[in-house]
This record gives C-alpha cells, structure tokens and sequence, in this order.
C-alpha cells in the first residue's frame, strides 16, 4: 500500500539524552527521556537510562524538546516565495531546479521530514531525496491536480495563452477533465507517472483566470469514480481542493480522504466529516497570511474560513496540519501549529496534527509521525518549548536539529556530543 521511505545511509548508533520528549501521541511529555536511533529506527525511548550503551554515541539534548519530524500534508515545493514571478520567468530551466531545492532544503530546516505535495512536484525530487543525494523531505506527490475546463486546475486564459505563474509548470501539473471517461484516464496516467495521492479541486479557488471560490468543480460523482479507481489501485488517498461548502461536501459524499482549506463548511458537512472520518487540512498559514488578498471581499472570505474551521475543529473533525508553501513562505511550514491553536487545538492537540495525523493521512503511520520503539527515526529537537510557546516553532532557528532515518540533516549545535 504505502510506498515504504528509503533510507539510503546507514545512520549511526546514537542515543539522545536528557530532553523533555513530546512524542506525537498526544501522551503526556516525558522529562529527562532518551531516544537510542539504531539501523534507522528508535529502538528505545523513555526515561533517561544510566548507563552506558557498548557503541552508542551520546547527544546530550538537555534544555531541548524533542518531537517526532513534522508532515506538512500541503506544499507545492516547486513554488519559490523568495523571487517574483516576473523574475521565476525569466529563469533558465536549472534555475528553477535549484530554486526547488532550496525549498527542499529550506522544509527539513523547519522541522518538516515529510511532506506531501499538492501539485507541482515532479516524482525526480521524490526519487532523489530517497537515494539521498538531495536534502529533502520524504516526498508524497500528487503531481497533478484535476478540474474542469475553466476551472482551478486550468490556467489557460481566454485567448489561449498562459498567466505568468503558469509558465513554469514542468509537469502535467494541470489536468483539465469534463467527462468521467477523461477522469478515470487522467488519474491512472497520473498513478502512472508515480502520483501518491490524488488530487481533485471540487471547488474553484484564488488565482486561476476563470474561476472563483465560489464556484463547483468536480462533481460528486467523478469523485466516487475516482475513490474508486483508486481502491483498485494501490489505494492511493483521495483529496479534495475545496473552499465553498457545496463543493466540500461533494469530496465528502463522493469518498475523498480529506478536504483542503474547508473555508466555508456548513453544520452538516461537518458532521458528514465526522460520519465518515474525512480529515481536514485547514491551510491556515495561507489563510492568514498578510495582506488578505482580494481587498474587502477577501477579509470577509477570511473571517468566514476562520469561523469554518473553528466550527469544524470545535465539532471534533479530524485535523492534520498542512499549510500551502509556495503560497505561505518556504521553510516557516511550523507557524501552522500557532494558527491551529488560535483555531480551537491545544498545543499538544497541534502537534498531533503536525505528526501522526499527518502520517494516518499519508498511511504512513506504521513508520512515521511519533516517537515510538520500531518507527524510524525522524526526530526535530527544538530550543523552544512546544507546549508553553508553540509560536516559536516557527522560527526555523528554534529548531536546533533535524534526524530523517537516524540521520542527521541539520544540526545547529554541532551535535553537543557528550563524548
Ligand atoms: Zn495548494
């Protein structure tokens, strides 16, 4: 079913000693814990052992908290925020590349070991983290995302050619679908090409040329065709773009996983939601970034999402945490877990979202989201303490040490081996 991450290097014996550990689990945390990483995976945590382990490197992590690595279930890694899309156009192609590894690169540097990519991504980064010749989350793909004609995923405009932001597109990261015969053959070349999940926009969105949120996208019934398709696959989860509540509530009804955004989900698609166990990935990073876009239609839209998923998350709909990078700012995907806690989650609850309901999400939880003897070793060792300051967190410079499979991808201290 899932695709089992690779772990290219032989990671080190360690132990990380003497941290308060939150292991993702939403158990109490532990202080003075240690978490021995041997061949890969934890192979014992709890309270800090007194003794020695016959070739275990000892890091001494006092004063830190250490958490499970992050999954960020929403990015578009090939999104860069830190040049303007006139300037992204006049690229050469290399440009581009080295731009998205940057962003790689820059989503380990925040605590993010994993994430899921919602469109853009080609499966050639996936394949290069895995053999680790590039420094990168462990990569779930959508590779592309479906719409009708005219709808989020299109963004031909009316005379036929392409908006600036489109130019770049180095994949089939657009695929326009109107009948179902078009969907059931777009989603198996997309299963194909290597997609993870399957992304579908059931409802219009911001910044494509012929659409508002406002407006349906995907039916009902082309999203059951496509749950379907995808149940005589290797079950690859379904997922619904969908910001106004008619269309959330066709991905719902139709069998999606979970739902993107739900800025505009009514009392009964919320308990739709809960029925029938549909996570949301409320993207409020995107949300909340300044200035609302769309002057004062969008602060009202605004104020709406926030009551939407302040409603959703009050009823006990599921959460996972995901923030749109490439909209939001590369590499600062943690500033989710502040907004999650403004929305109605405690602190712990947020990092569960951030961790293991991540993992369930990406059916991936066998190895991955908490800190727990047998799991890899994807670990974030944090100066700032994740239940009193949560907002630190995104700050990347409060993340003083990223482990992806025991081994180490970012260390600030320089391991503060105790020996
Ligand atoms: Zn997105």
């Amino acid at each position: 079913m899932a695709r089992l991450p690779a772990t290219p290097f032989a990671s080190e014996h360690r132990r990380i000693v003497g941290a308060t550990l939150v292991d993702g689990t939403l158990a109490d945390p532990v202080a003075d814990a240690e978490v021995e990483i041997a061949d890969a995976r934890i192979v014992y945590v709890g309270s800090r052992r007194d003794r020695d382990i016959a070739g275990a490197r000892v890091i001494d992590a006092r004063g830190g908290f250490l958490l499970p690595g992050f999954v960020d279930a929403h990015v578009h890694l090939v999104m860069s925020t830190d040049a303007s899309v006139e300037a992204q156009r006049a690229w050469f192609p290399e440009e581009g590349v080295v731009a998205t590894l940057g962003n790689l690169r820059a989503t380990v540097d925040a605590g993010v070991t994993t994430a899921r990519d919602l469109s853009g991504l080609t499966p050639g980064y996936r394949a290069a983290v895995a053999r680790g010749q590039i420094v990168g989350p462990r990569l779930h793909l959508a590779i592309a995302m479906l719409s009708p004609t005219g709808g989020h995923a299109d963004p031909v405009l009316a005379n036929g050619s392409r908006p600036l932001w489109a130019e770049r597109a180095t994949t089939p990261g657009w695929a326009v679908v109107d009948t179902e015969e078009e969907v059931v053959k777009t989603v198996r070349a997309l299963v194909r090409t290597g997609a993870d999940v399957i992304k579908v926009c059931t409802s219009g969105g911001m910044s494509t040329p012929h659409d508002e949120p406002s407006d349906r996208g995907l039916p009902r019934e082309h999203v059951a065709v496509i749950v379907r398709e995808m149940q005589a696959r290797q079950g690859q989860p379904v997922t619904a773009h969908a910001q106004n509540d008619d269309g959330a509530r066709a991905a719902v009804l139709g069998g999606v996983a979970s739902i993107e955004h739900g800025y505009d989900l009514s009392a009964d698609t919320i308990e739709a939601m809960i029925e029938r166990g549909t996570v949301l990935v409320p993207t409020l990073s995107t949300l909340l970034r300044s200035p609302a876009a769309g002057g004062a239609d969008g602060a009202a839209r605004r104020a709406r999402a926030s009551e939407s998923i302040r409603s959703a998350i009050a009823a006990g709909v599921g959460v996972a945490l995901g923030t749109d990078a490439g909209i939001h700012l590369q590499g600062r995907n943690l500033t989710e877990l502040g907004h999650l806690t403004r929305a109605g989650l405690t602190p712990m609850e947020a990092i569960h979202a951030g961790t293991l309901a991540g993992a369930r999400l990406l059916r991936l939880a066998s190895d991955l989201g908490s800190i727990e003897t047998g799991k890899l070793a994807d670990l974030v060792l944090t100066s700032a303490d994740p239940l009193g300051d949560v907002d630190a967190l995104g700050d990347p410079a409060s993340v003083r040490l990223v482990a992806q499979g025991g081994v180490i991808v970012k260390d600030l201290d320089a391991l503060r081996d105790a020996r």
